[in-house]
């Protein structure tokens, strides 16, 4: 997955996933707005600060915000129980073409989406729990050898133990 650039206004990371898919004009269906709330509900007391400070005191729910589909649809289920896991994967796949939902794969083959599309951040990832937080991408890295390659994006995963697992 490239990069995010920050695309948008200063508050538009502010909204909720289902309030910028409302102002992008979605028509919002039952499941599209229990899909969106599965991840608005996992972002945090506030919904819209967990990405300021990804490994600080909020670190236990950043995770959440990387679901694989099936999590997705079991979260969805529980909110509307006849969804249907190929409405869900229809759903995230049109968030993700719409530049709202960022498809994540962190080396494990496995797909998770995450809400946080305006900041532009790299995971680090728990080789204990499998946690997965965001933190602020740094400078990509120069690749040796080739002065002549334009960098445009760069997939960077650290893998470490969180503060649990230590
Ligand atoms: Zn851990
Ligand atoms: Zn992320």
């Amino acid at each position: 997955m490239p990069r995010v650039t920050p695309k948008g206004g200063n508050l538009t990371h502010m909204e909720t996933l289902a309030q910028r898919l409302v102002h992008r004009g979605w028509r919002m269906t039952a499941q599209r707005r229990v899909i969106a709330g599965v991840f608005d509900n996992t972002t945090g007391p506030g919904g819209d600060d967990h990405q300021v400070d990804g490994h600080g005191a909020d670190r236990h729910h950043d995770h959440h915000t990387h679901l694989t589909a099936d999590e997705v649809h079991e979260l969805s289920a529980a909110v509307l129980p006849e969804i249907s896991r190929a409405t869900v994967y229809n759903v995230l796949g049109e968030m993700v073409d719409a530049g709202e939902l960022l498809a994540v794969n962190v080396g494990d083959r496995i797909t998770r989406y995450d809400p946080n599309v305006h900041e532009s951040h790299d995971h680090m990832v728990c080789n204990g729990c499998g946690s997965i937080f965001d933190i602020p991408a740094g400078p990509p890295p120069a690749p040796t050898g080739h002065a002549d390659f334009l960098v445009e994006s760069a997939d960077v995963i650290y893998r470490g133990r969180c503060a649990d697992c230590r």
